[in-house]
């Protein structure tokens, strides 16, 4: 396949914009920089743009360490948003946040291109789970524990499912919703009658924030990291691949996403 076009497909940039950049010399295949945008691109050669590996046809994902003060959309008509704190080399035109973090709260944020996976991992259906750490205006009461585990009805009537609600000190609590309504866990907090100062989410199921990624940076999800979250939301298998197929320990999806739950 050409350059221009590998290019143009693995980045999600128009193919004239693809072939400005290889002209002026952003683009190297297998490790040497190429400005011919009709040089054919063959399987083993890796196409680098500004230091990051292109992939073809594959979808990007990744995972951003969200600061504040960037909304989870992917129209900057109210503000910047989560897509420019992602670097350019991985601002595919179809890339968009996994549901949404209040402007004010820190921490793990997915992004992918890929409608589909996006529909699995917030599907209500799939319960997966959140975790967030939270600091407060004011101690819980006592009954807050239980009444989180028991469902909290929240200002306007609505009943939350039940959520953990972990002290770790008399102003910092660990909070584990497996739903994801607006302002969540700030109006339940509220509904205990202290209010949430700041707001980090650590988890996402069995992905946690990596402990390398700076708050403000985002990188590609990991083949681990994706296999291990697609385990958790279809009956999807994972396993090992030869050493040799791929990086040793990387993982490949093997069998096709389960079916939608009949009631979903
Ligand atoms: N709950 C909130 O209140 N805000 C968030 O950003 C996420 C969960």
């Amino acid at each position: 396949m050409r350059l221009d076009r590998f290019l143009s497909q693995g980045s999600g940039m128009p193919r004239s914009e693809a072939v400005q950049r290889i002209r002026r010399g952003e683009v190297q295949l297998g490790g040497q920089v190429v400005r011919d945008s009709g040089a054919q691109v063959i399987t083993g050669k890796d196409v680098v743009w500004r230091g990051l590996q292109v992939r073809p046809y594959g979808h990007v994902h990744v995972v951003l360490n969200k600061p504040q003060g960037l909304i989870s959309s992917t129209d900057d008509g109210d503000g910047a948003t989560v897509l420019s704190a992602v670097p350019e080399a991985l601002r595919h035109k179809d890339l968009a946040p996994v549901g949404r973090l209040d402007k004010d709260t820190t921490g793990l944020l997915i992004l992918t291109t890929d409608g589909g996976l996006q529909h699995l991992l917030t599907h209500p259906k799939r319960h997966l789970d959140k975790q967030y750490l939270a600091s407060l205006e004011q101690p819980l009461p006592a009954d807050a524990v239980d009444r989180f585990a028991s469902g909290i009805e929240l200002a306007d009537g609505t009943v939350c499912q039940p959520a953990g609600l972990v002290p770790e000190s008399n102003l910092q609590v660990r909070v584990t919703l497996r739903e994801g309504k607006y302002h969540q866990v700030k109006r339940m907090v509220a509904a205990c009658g202290s209010s949430v100062v700041t707001l980090h989410r650590e988890r996402i199921g069995p992905l946690w924030l990596p402990s390398d990624l700076p708050q403000g940076t985002a990188r590609r999800l990991t083949d681990a990291e994706l296999a291990v979250l697609l385990a958790a939301v279809t009956e999807t298998k994972v396993r090992t691949l030869v050493p040799d197929v791929l990086a040793p320990g990387s993982l490949v999806v093997v069998s096709e996403p389960a079916e939608e739950p009949a009631d979903a």
